[in-house]
Order: structure tokens, then C-alpha cells, then sequence
């Protein structure tokens, strides 16, 4: 927590401070870079990444099939089939069906055709994942560098990642590193000439992160008051008089006219109780002016009018507006 105070501004100090979480994220050097595009009110950039979050998560998904239990076989299947992102709802079909028959009354004698018919699942997913991690990739890259292209402009806001698959059964293995291991198919692994081994690219946990906390829309909103020669804080904790501690996503400074202001960045429709908290957290800091940002295309008469009986602007439809117009709607 540090005490800001900042030089020629004749205000009452604030404490604040970042969390150790989001200080990570934007440390990040892909989300660096994503900020630095300048483009995070572009719509088709956001049409862009948002396609990409969406692929990247179901990526990461897939990934996350490394840490089953190696030798409870049913474990394995179940975590196959249910906890990737692949068609969810289907793959739980898939998976009941196998469930049934294993439940058949001649099976339950055979242990070996038990084992063998889970196997077989197993692999048979396998095969999907990877088809699927190959079609993922293609559909990322082709997507970026169609935009780069389109707008002239370099994107470097993807991760790489090496998937090690096992050869006999495309089961994968480990993610950017060799292991030596005992695959579930039976395979030792030992040597690097028995995986085959995939760049896949895709967001890495922070971006996803970043995107999906909607901090990007804070930078944004950053960005369009920058334009307006006012500095802000992003996603800062401040106390207030009570003691707690609050999230406010911009703390805005206007130059020259002792004045701050503080700004709720909302990538959803404003409802009433956003109003008051917003309203409630300016209170207990100190604040006495507001601004709501959000992408949401419109708000009823009825929560502006709540709005402004706080001392509360809303500007609505960040994504689609002139970013002139933007500008124009900043009255301080
Ligand atoms: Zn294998």
C-alpha cells in the first residue's frame, strides 16, 4: 500500500495499492503487448480476441488431461470425456453409453474386456483431442495474422505451447517439456523418437485472465482519457474512511483544476446495484464524481436518472462510438 499523493494537486491523499494477482497479469509480456496495440476499442480487434479467449480456453482444456491419475483407467476416462471443453454435452453421451456397457452383466466377469473397452475410449478421444488442438491452432493463427494483414500491423500477444503426444496412442504426454514415463497405453516413454511433439498457439492464463476479468476495458478507457490529457490509475485498491479496502478501475486526474474523478469500466448491461456500490464505494473514499464506461448499448432513463442523482454519467456503447465522440461525452 503506498500513499498517493501526486505533485501539484492540492487533494486529500489516498492509500492505495494493486494486488499481487493483477500486478502479474499486466507484467505479462503478451499482455503488454495487447495493450500496446492501442486497439482495445477496435471492434473488429475485439471480435478477434474474443474469438481467440474462447479457443484458447478450450486449448487450455485439453491440456489439463496430463494430470489424471495414471492407473485408475475409469478415472482416466471420465476426466477425458467430461472435463475437456471438446463438445461437452456430447462426450457426456459418449461417456454414459461406455458407462452402460460396462455395467453389462457378461463384462463384469471379464475384467480384460472391461480394461480394453475403456482403453479403446480413451485412445478414440485421444485422436479427437489432437485433431481438434491442430484445427484450434490453425484457426488462431490464420485468424491473427488475417487480421496483421487487414490493418497492417504486427500482433504479438500469442503463447506457444509444445504438446508432447504419445505415438502409439496420441495421448498427450507433457506440455513444453520431455517426460520419461509410462503412457496408458502400455508404452514406456523414454526416448524423445516415441512422442510426437505440436507447437500449439493460443492465450496464456494471464491473458485469458486479463480479458476475462475485463481489465482490458480499464486500459481502454485509459487510453480514451489519455486522449483528453487525463492520467489514470487502473484497478487500484483504495482505503476508505471505513477501513475497507475498494476496487475502483480508473482513478482519473484532471491537470491543472485540483479535481479527480473515479470511473466503473462495465463489459455488461448497468443495473441498479451497480449504481449504489459504485456510489457506496465513492462515498466511503472521499469521491464526489463518477463515470460508468460500458459496452452495453444502452440504459433505461430510469438507472441514468439514479445515476445522476449521484453525481454519476454513464456512457454507454464504448465499442461501437467514434472514439471523438468518446471524447466529447468526457465533460471534465
Ligand atoms: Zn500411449
Amino acid at each position: 500500500m503506498e500513499i498517493y499523493n501526486p505533485k501539484g494537486f492540492n487533494l486529500p491523499p489516498i492509500k492505495i495499492g494493486k494486488r499481487k494477482y493483477r500486478i502479474n497479469i499486466e507484467q505479462d509480456q503478451t499482455v503488454k503487448n495487447f495493450i500496446n496495440t492501442k486497439l482495445l476499442l477496435d471492434n473488429d480487434f475485439n471480435k478477434l480476441y474474443s474469438n481467440i479467449l474462447k479457443k484458447s480456453k478450450e486449448v487450455i482444456s485439453c491440456f489439463n488431461i496430463i494430470d489424471v491419475v495414471e492407473d485408475d483407467l475409469f478415472r482416466n476416462l471420465f476426466f477425458h470425456f467430461t472435463k475437456t471443453n471438446l463438445s461437452r454435452s456430447d462426450n457426456y453421451k459418449k461417456f454414459l453409453i461406455i458407462q452402460r456397457k460396462l455395467r453389462h452383466p457378461s463384462r463384469i466377469k471379464d475384467e480384460e474386456a472391461k480394461k480394453e473397452l475403456i482403453l479403446e475410449a480413451i485412445k478414440d478421444n485421444c485422436k479427437e483431442i489432437k485433431k481438434r488442438l491442430k484445427n484450434l491452432n490453425r484457426q488462431i493463427e490464420n485468424s491473427i495474422s488475417h487480421f496483421e494483414r487487414e490493418k497492417g500491423i504486427d500482433l504479438n500477444i500469442l503463447s506457444s505451447s509444445s504438446v508432447y503426444f504419445c505415438k502409439k496412442c496420441n495421448k498427450i504426454l507433457s506440455i513444453n517439456k520431455f517426460k520419461q514415463q509410462k503412457c496408458i497405453c502400455g508404452e514406456r516413454i523414454a526416448r524423445v523418437s516415441q512422442i510426437e511433439q505440436i507447437p500449439i498457439h493460443h492465450f496464456n492464463q494471464n491473458m485469458i485472465n486479463f480479458l476475462e476479468n475485463n481489465y482490458w476495458l480499464e486500459f481502454a478507457i485509459d487510453y480514451i482519457l489519455k486522449r483528453k490529457k487525463i492520467n489514470t490509475l487502473i484497478g487500484q485498491e483504495v482505503l476508505g474512511n471505513s477501513g475497507v479496502y475498494h476496487e475502483i478501475d480508473n482513478i482519473a486526474y484532471c491537470p491543472n483544476e485540483n479535481f479527480r474523478f473515479f470511473c466503473e469500466c462495465k463489459n455488461s448491461e448497468v443495473k441498479e446495484s451497480d449504481i449504489f456500490i459504485f456510489s457506496g464505494k465513492m462515498i466511503d473514499i472521499g469521491g464526489t464524481r463518477g463515470y460508468i464506461f460500458t459496452t452495453s448499448k444502452n440504459v433505461s432513463d430510469e438507472i441514468k436518472r439514479l445515476a445522476r442523482s449521484k453525481n454519476i454519467d454513464i456512457i454507454v456503447n464504448v465499442l461501437n462510438k467514434d472514439l471523438d465522440i468518446l471524447i466529447k461525452e468526457i465533460k471534465e
